[in-house]
């Protein structure tokens, strides 16, 4: 451990500063991506329209123009550099996978020949045994696909080790079946286009392009210094420490946060930042986060699918520069313990270049009233599926940070803000619903008054924040794949929408109602059945967990209590009615969600009993030693020796021993199933698994420094 602090002292980094005159922005943006401009150089111009086609609209792809894409994409490839291709897809681990090729084949006649044809652009197969697939797939039958996802382009990744074409792709078994993430969030994209289309029509709308989801990821995480990390096998095992008092100094002061960014940092942040320029990735804020050592990086909002993929380059490009300055960054939810931790806010919204958001209030009566129904339409979405949309970031790094007081509770609720909530007050309570009474609302004739921007920063206590122009979902954990949450936020909203044009349909061509007034019943209707989700108070206070509980609102703490929810006949009615997820894919992920709790708490119960044992323990005995052997050489001299040091420690000690073996039988333990291994895991042993850290924590504050081995919170917080 001293040795770890003198090396950080040691560390220089350098990194070129970035510079928009050296480095033109038109240059460097995107510079690695078979974007529109290098299709439009390389490709043929009927091939490049009917690419275009589909990535626009969605359009099934004309399978004969894959060969001249994939020659183009070669040329470009290999022209700059590219010695591999590579399809890159997101299996249920929630991380990339790649699977590398070169792009060399021998020619038969003792040379070779650069190949890449359409059929290999479109389609690969790599050895998918080693993938969770939950059941989909034996592993004799361990073929599974990726498919060339068309709508987000091919890059090229450039590392110490050369340079690679990637391609994203969906991953699939051999019955079609979805094993990534990215599948089910294609299919809930078409789902969202199809039912707000559908309800834009009946608004009178003719004549509109594809409508989108939109996800705008901030990303936190922290950075500890790489001596520190090695020095801690739970940091790099586990992705949080296991054990670690208090630091003297917390993050009360606040002075982080307000503060300038360390040198090391903004050389790595300015690294962060070109490397992602390159990849088209749109960064635009850093800044660092309340807690010591953590920070924050936050692109433009895209369409949901690019926007995910690029999230998962933020992640690895974090992870890969760190490395290049002496640092490990952090994804986990919750690497220190009373420390804040980190999370995902995933700012969510639909709609197109021809409407902008449709969450948007705009300007006149008409688009206020549209903007209000969608509106409802979410919180209907949110009232009925709260636990579906909870299971959607439900894992076991992120139980640390749901509902502990600085990250949103457990339970889903709508923060609207004082002006729009009073506005659905107002509709809930007229009667007349044409009321032409002063002072009342009229949907659809009068305009609202101006929403603030941003009103979701005055309330960070929600886990649903409505934010001028899109909700916030701020739910999700540092270390999750987005895919999960907004697939789940497409799905319950295209149900909404549904809903909402059935019961439109009705009301205008069955009972003869006017738009106007139709619409306006219709939130009226969700407004006094859902308004239970709408809350913008407080929600760390403990007042709330109560008041919640009389609204009918789940308060599920942990992922073995909310995970049951995605599986549930409602929800398997849900995802097969909009085509997302099949039941047999619903079995299948549930199943593996199971399974990676029980492997994450598993690992980490494993790891804290090693560390104790062979860490801990030993530097603990030999301090008592030392303090024993005093107290001996003390009373033969004839002197009194301070007995309270050595009792608290042999106390702690024994308490110490006792729950490692307690945990040890645990382990042993045998289970009917997974759910059922998972709430033993949850309820039986993170208890003694907390109480082992208590006892190892108190010894950390008495054993002598110079014998502690592990690096402690404050050297790792604070030390840059
Ligand atoms: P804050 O920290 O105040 O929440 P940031 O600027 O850090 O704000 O992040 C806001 C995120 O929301 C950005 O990614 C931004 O592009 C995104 N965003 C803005 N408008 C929309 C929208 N209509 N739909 C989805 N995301 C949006
Ligand atoms: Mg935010």
């Amino acid at each position: 451990r001293l040795n770890a602090i003198s090396a950080v002292n040691k560390t220089t980094s350098t990194s070129k500063p970035l510079n928009f005159l050296e480095e033109k922005p038109t240059d460097l943006f995107g510079c690695n991506v078979f974007n529109d401009k290098v299709m439009q150089e390389h490709l043929p111009k009927p091939v490049y329209k009917s690419l275009k086609r589909t990535m626009e609209n969605g359009e099934q792809m004309d399978p004969s123009i894959a060969d001249a894409v994939a020659s183009a994409m070669k040329e470009w490839a290999l022209s700059r550099g590219a010695t591999h291709y590579t399809h890159v897809f997101y299996p249920l681990t929630g991380l990339t996978a790649e699977k590398h090729d070169s792009f060399l084949e021998p020619d038969g006649r003792g040379g070779a020949i650069a190949q890449f044809s359409g059929s290999t652009l479109i389609q690969g197969e790599p050895d998918a045994s080693s993938f969770p697939n939950g059941g989909l797939r034996t592993t004799f039958e361990a073929r599974g696909y990726t498919a060339w996802d068309i709508t987000n382009p091919a890059y090229l990744l450039e590392n110490d080790n050369g340079v690679f074409l990637c391609i994203p792709t969906a991953f699939v078994s051999w019955t079609g079946e979805a094993l990534d993430k990215k599948t089910p969030l294609l299919r809930s994209n078409q789902a969202i286009h199809t039912q707000t289309s559908r309800l834009l029509k009946l608004l009178g709308h003719k004549n509109f392009g594809r409508i989108q989801n939109f996800a705008g990821v901030e990303q936190e995480y922290f950075l500890v210094d790489r001596n520190f990390y090695f020095a801690r096998p739970d940091l790099y095992l586990a992705g949080r420490t296991l054990f670690g008092a208090k630091p003297a100094k917390g993050q009360e002061q606040d002075d982080h946060y307000f503060g300038t960014i360390p040198k090391r940092v903004l050389a790595f942040m300015i690294e962060v930042e070109r490397d992602l320029y390159k990849l088209g990735v749109p960064v635009k804020t850093r800044h660092n986060e309340v807690a010591p050592g953590q920070y924050e990086i936050a692109p433009m909002f895209e369409d949901s699918n690019l926007a995910n993929d690029h999230n998962q380059m933020i992640m690895s490009v974090l992870k890969s520069v760190a490395k290049r300055y002496g640092m490990a960054c952090l994804m986990h939810e919750k690497p220190f313990a009373g420390i804040n931790g980190s999370g995902k806010h995933l700012n969510y919204s639909i709609g197109n270049g021809d409407f902008g958001s449709l969450f948007d209030p705009g300007e006149t009566p008409h688009e206020n009233a549209q903007f209000l129904l969608f509106c409802a339409a979410m919180i209907r979405a949110v009232h009925k599926n709260g636990p579906l949309l909870r299971s959607s970031v439900a894992c076991a790094s992120n139980d640390h940070r749901l509902g502990a007081n600085e990250a949103p509770p457990a339970i889903m609720s709508i923060f609207l803000g004082q002006q729009l909530t009073d506005i659905f007050e107002q509709i809930k309570k007229g009667d007349e619903v044409t009321s032409k009474a002063k002072g009342i609302l009229r949907v659809g004739v009068d305009t609202l008054p101006p929403l603030p921007m941003d009103a979701g920063d005055r309330n960070r206590t929600s886990p649903f924040a409505f934010t001028g122009n899109r909700f916030e979902f701020r739910a999700v954990g540092s270390s999750q794949s987005i895919a999960g949450a907004q697939l789940i936020l497409n799905t319950i909203l295209a149900d909404s929408l549904d809903y909402i044009s059935n019961r439109l349909e009705n009301l205008m061509y069955g009972e003869n109602w006017e738009l106007n007034d139709a619409v306006t019943k219709i939130i009226q209707e969700i407004i006094q059945e859902h308004d239970a989700v709408i809350f913008n108070g407080d929600g760390y206070s403990s007042e709330w967990a109560v008041e919640a509980e009389k609204r009918g609102l789940a308060n599920l703490r942990t992922t073995p209590e909310a995970l049951p929810a995605l599986n549930t006949d409602e929800s398997v009615k849900l995802f097969e009615s909009f085509g997302v997820l099949s039941k047999r894919e619903l079995d299948s992920r549930t199943s593996i969600f199971f399974e990676q709790y029980v492997n994450a708490i598993q690992t980490e119960v494993g790891l804290a009993i090693k560390i104790s044992r062979t860490s801990i323990l030993p530097a603990a005995v030999r301090y008592q030693t030392e303090l024993a052997r005093n107290c001996l050489n003390m009373k033969e001299l004839g002197l009194g020796c301070v007995q309270g040091p050595l009792t608290t420690l042999t106390e702690n000690l024994n308490g110490l021993e006792s729950a490692a073996n307690e945990l040890e039988t645990m382990l042993t333990q045998k289970h009917s199933d997974e759910q059922e291994h998972a709430q033993f895991l949850c309820n039986k042993v993170l208890p003694v698994m907390t109480e082992l850290r208590e006892y190892a924590d108190r010894l950390e504050e008495i054993v002598a420094d110079d014998l502690w081995p592990l690096p402690t919170y404050q050297e790792m917080l604070f030390i840059k």
